[in-house]
């Protein structure tokens, strides 16, 4: 095994320098505003290769952000709007969309409003991006590891083999993502590192993440996997449409995501939160009452409530989840399958969640994205606390902190505003 050595990356000649460490999309998009600009920019991630939450998000279908208009869009970030909202302005999800058009990857709107690239994986996409991030000159450092700042003040990576480096950059910018799915890099050892230097950050905590719910048998045997489609879900003041999975210990899926920020914040207050899902929301009660007003005849309450209200199997075992006997009569049955109470026991732990809530307090940054306390080491992308629903908000909040971010170190450096607006990637041909 090689020893420790320590050794400094040499500074390029005349050039500004600025470390961006993490390689997913915000530091990439950020790299990207700052070698435009003509910054000698290094990319330091401690994975053989970057971008890899950007793969995994692209499995699916690679949801870059959402077509609906920007006012119920600015929105979704709720507590997080007002910092969010001049960052989502300067480079808004129609810069995204062109943005990822002048990479070659075309972008359509899905029937959600959801936008994707035609390709719909995140692979060819990536793959241009990097291209075009060699083209600028943006230099890759993988496999180190930022260990924080050393008793100069000094940037801190553990290389490869253990390697001990150093790196004094003009400007730094963090991009090391929150701490779901850890292995894919992101695993939030960042969090100790910056707390130690006196900055404030809020405990990372799940997003977008499935609940756990003490199944029967019934429905642990026989429903795992399966999906309830068409359904709606109510919590306190909140309705969303959508479909869900039952999971071995839960239930997971799009319309728990969109719940899961008031879910989490019940739970975590009160020990467990009760949901009311909707089995058939496209029925009215009054409907529904008539439809199971007709004769039962000789069949029995599974196949008759199947063939008069249309549920599925699952469905109608979830009728059953509760307490109390079902009910007998048309009122009550229809009641009951509007609203199916389901009580939630607890999250499903971070590193299975899609997204991250917690991390750097906004009131720690300025606008520009400096850490007030840490003059000339900026902030992008999921490590800020910021959360959001899925739907294509993710990433746009990742790119636009990560643009946001390099405007900010390119004032920082003095870099004249011609070269700001030059550096809009949507702007500019690609070399
Ligand atoms: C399964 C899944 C599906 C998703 N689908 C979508 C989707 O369709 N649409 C959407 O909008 N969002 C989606 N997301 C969320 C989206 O991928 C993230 O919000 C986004 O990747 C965050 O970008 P980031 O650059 O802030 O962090 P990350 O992408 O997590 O990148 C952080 C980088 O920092 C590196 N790093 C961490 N610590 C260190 C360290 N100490 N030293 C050096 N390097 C370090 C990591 O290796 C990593 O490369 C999905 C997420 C998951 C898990």
């Amino acid at each position: 095994m090689p020893s420790a050595s320590a050794h400094r990356i040499p500074p390029h000649p005349s050039a500004p320098r600025v470390a961006v460490i993490g390689g997913g999309p915000a530091g990439l998009i950020a790299a990207e505003t700052l070698g435009r600009a003509g910054i000698a920019v290094t990319v330091y991630d401690h994975m053989p290769s970057v971008g890899r939450k950007l793969l995994m998000a692209g499995r699916g279908g690679l949801n870059l952000t959402h077509s609906e208009d920007f006012a119920p869009f600015i929105g979704r970030y709720a507590a997080a709007e007002p910092p969010l909202r001049p960052l989502i302005e300067a480079f808004s999800p129609q810069d995204l969309r062109a943005w990822s058009q002048d990479l070659g990857q075309d972008t359509f709107v899905g029937s959600s409003g959801r936008v994707f690239p035609k390709a719909f994986k995140a692979s060819p996409l990536l793959r241009a991006w990097l291209r075009r991030l060699e083209g600028l000159g943006v230099r890759f450092a993988l496999r180190h590891r930022w260990t924080g700042w050393d008793a100069d003040g000094l940037l801190r990576f553990s290389g490869p083999g253990g390697a001990s480096i150093t790196d004094s950059p003009d400007a730094t910018l963090l991009a090391l993502g929150g701490a779901s799915w850890p292995r894919l890099g992101s695993d939030g050892g960042w969090v100790s590192l910056l707390a130690g230097r006196g900055v404030e950050v809020n405990p990372l905590r799940p997003s977008n993440m499935g609940f756990l719910v003490g199944w029967s048998d019934t429905i642990r045997s026989r429903f795992e996997g399966e999906p309830l489609k068409r359904i709606a879900l109510s919590f306190e003041t909140f309705h969303v449409r959508g479909e869900a999975i039952v999971t071995a210990n839960g239930i997971e899926g799009g319309a728990l995501y969109a719940l899961s920020a008031p879910l989490r914040e019940a739970i975590a207050r009160d020990g467990r939160a009760v949901l009311r899902i909707d089995l058939r929301p496209d029925l009215t009660v009054e409907s529904l009452v008539n439809r199971l007003k007709s004769p039962r005849k000789s069949q029995s309450l599974s196949t008759f409530l199947r063939k008069a209200a249309g549920l599925s199997p699952l469905g109608i075992a979830l009728l059953r989840e509760g307490p109390a006997a079902l009910p007998t009569d048309p009122d009550g049955l229809a009641s009951l399958v509007k609203s199916v109470p389901l009580t939630l026991t607890g999250t499903q732990p971070l590193d299975r969640a899609i997204s991250t809530a917690g991390g750097v307090a906004f009131s720690q940054v300025d606008e520009h994205l400096m850490l007030r306390g840490l003059p000339g080491v900026f902030l992008a992308g999921e490590m800020l606390d910021w959360e959001a629903p899925t739907g294509g908000y993710l990433l746009q909040a990742t790119f636009a902190t990560g643009i946001g971010a390099a405007r900010g170190i390119l004032r920082y450096l003095r870099i004249p505003d011609a070269a700001l607006t030059e550096s809009r990637p949507s702007a500019t041909p690609h070399p």
